[in-house]
C-alpha cells in the first residue's frame, strides 16, 4: 500500500492521479489533498478518499470550508505552510506535485528532504531548479519521477542502461497546430493557437506547445532530469504523437517508448513505480496506424525552442527567467496585447538583459523569477 499527497488534486493530472487510485484501492492511499481555491471539487474528493488532511491554499476559502471538512473528520491548513505540512506527513511514501506555477517548489524541496519519493508533473519545478532538486535528491537518496509524458518515455527507455553509454536523449514534439500553416505567424489569434490537434490541455501550456516553447522548456527539464548537456538532448517532430522519447547508445541502437497519447499512462507509472498494472485505456494498434511521421523542427520559425536550449546550455538562473518571462507573454497573448511573434521576441529580451548567478540558491532562484515576470512586463 502506497500512501500519497496529492499537490494540485483539482486539476486534470490531479483527477487523473484519484482515478487511478479508484481504479486500485489496493495500491494506493490518499492520505492528503492540496488544492488552490476549487473548494467543491476539492470536498467531493474528500468525501470519496477520505484523506487526513486538505491543503486549500487560499486561507479565506479554507478558513469559509474549514468546518464542512471538520464533518468529513478532515483537518484543513492553508497556505505556503499547508502545503509544506501535507508535503511532508510522516505517513505519506509519495508526493505527486502537479500544482500550476513556481508555487509547487518549496513543497517538493521539502518533501525531498523528508525523503519522500516526489513525482511532478508540471514543468516548473525542474526547468527553474531542476540541477538543485535533483542534487538535493541525490544527497537524500530519494527518487524524482517524471510525469511528462516524454520525460517519462526518457526515464522508461533508460532504466538500468549505464549512462556513459547514452550518445542522445531525443525527445518527440507534435509540432502543434502552426506545423504547416502556410500563413503569417505573426497575424495568428490565440484561438487558432488553443486549437491543438493531439493533445486536450490548459491553455498556457497549448500555447507553449504552438509556439514550441514547450519543447524548449523540455530539453530544460531532460537535461536537469537525466544529468546531461542541451547538446545531447534531441527533438523530433512527429505529429502521430505515438512514440513519446528515444534513446540513442553509442552503438547506435535506439530504445523508443510508444504508446497512446493519454497522460493517464505516464501518470499511472509514476505512481506504480517499478511496477505496472494493467488499465482499460485504449492500447496502440500498430497495423491500423499503418505509418508514423518525423521531421527535423524549423527552429527559425519557432525561435522558443532555440531559446530553451540558450537556457539551458547557460544554466544557473536563466530557465527560471525564461520560463518566468514565457508565462508574462502568454497571458500577454491570450489577453489581445501582443502578437503571436512577439512572444519569443520579449523573452529573447528578458534573457539577455539578465545578470545571471551561476549556481543559484532557491532564493536566488525566486528573485530571478520575479525580476523577470516584471522586466518582461515593462516590455510589453
Ligand atoms: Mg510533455
Amino acid at each position: 500500500m502506497k500512501n500519497l499527497t496529492i499537490l494540485g488534486s483539482t486539476g486534470s493530472v490531479g483527477e487523473n492521479v484519484l482515478r487511478i487510485v479508484r481504479i486500485h484501492p489496493e495500491r494506493f492511499t490518499v492520505k492528503a489533498l492540496a488544492a488552490n481555491r476549487n473548494v467543491e471539487k476539492l470536498y467531493e474528493q474528500a468525501r470519496e478518499f477520505s484523506p487526513r488532511y486538505v491543503c486549500i491554499y487560499d486561507p479565506q476559502k479554507a478558513k469559509q470550508a474549514a468546518p464542512k471538512f471538520k464533518r468529513l473528520g478532515v483537518r484543513v491548513v492553508t497556505g505556503g505552510d499547508g502545503l509544506l505540512e501535507v508535503a511532508t506527513l510522516s505517513s505519506v511514501r509519495e508526493v505527486i506535485c502537479a500544482m500550476v506555477g513556481a508555487v509547487g517548489l518549496k513543497p517538493i524541496f521539502a518533501a525531498v528532504q523528508a525523503k519522500k519519493t516526489v513525482a511532478i508533473a508540471n514543468k516548473e519545478p525542474l526547468v527553474m531548479a531542476g540541477k538543485l532538486l535533483l542534487e538535493t535528491a541525490a544527497k537524500r537518496g530519494v527518487a524524482v519521477l517524471p510525469i511528462d509524458s516524454e520525460h517519462s518515455a526518457l526515464w522508461q527507455c533508460l532504466d538500468k542502461q549505464d549512462p556513459s553509454f547514452v550518445k542522445k536523449l531525443i525527445i518527440t514534439s507534435s509540432g502543434g497546430p502552426f506545423r504547416n500553416f502556410k500563413g503569417a505567424l505573426s497575424k495568428v489569434t490565440p484561438a487558432q493557437a488553443l486549437n491543438h490537434p493531439k493533445w486536450k490541455m490548459g491553455p498556457k501550456i497549448t500555447i507553449d506547445s504552438a509556439t514550441l516553447m514547450n519543447k524548449g522548456l523540455e530539453v530544460i527539464e531532460a537535461a536537469n532530469l537525466f544529468n546531461v548537456l542541451a547538446e545531447k538532448v534531441g527533438v523530433v517532430i512527429h505529429p502521430e504523437a505515438i512514440v513519446h522519447a528515444l534513446v540513442e547508445f553509442v552503438d547506435g541502437s535506439h530504445f523508443a517508448h510508444l504508446g497512446v497519447a493519454d497522460m493517464r499512462l505516464p501518470i499511472q507509472y509514476a505512481m506504480s513505480y517499478p511496477e505496472r498494472l494493467e488499465n482499460h485505456l485504449p492500447h496502440l494498434d500498430l497495423a491500423s496506424l499503418k505509418t508514423l511521421h518525423f521531421e527535423k523542427p524549423n527552429l527559425r520559425r519557432f525561435p522558443c525552442l532555440e531559446l530553451g536550449y540558450t537556457a539551458s546550455r547557460i544554466g544557473g538562473t536563466l530557465p527560471a527567467v525564461l520560463n518566468a518571462a514565457n508565462e508574462v507573454v502568454v497571458e500577454a497573448f491570450l489577453n489581445h496585447r501582443i502578437g503571436f511573434l512577439d512572444i519569443p521576441e520579449i523573452i529573447s529580451k528578458v534573457m539577455s538583459q539578465h545578470r545571471l548567478i551561476r549556481k543559484p540558491s532557491l532564493p536566488d532562484i525566486f528573485a530571478a523569477d520575479a525580476w523577470a515576470r516584471e522586466r518582461a512586463e515593462e516590455l510589453l
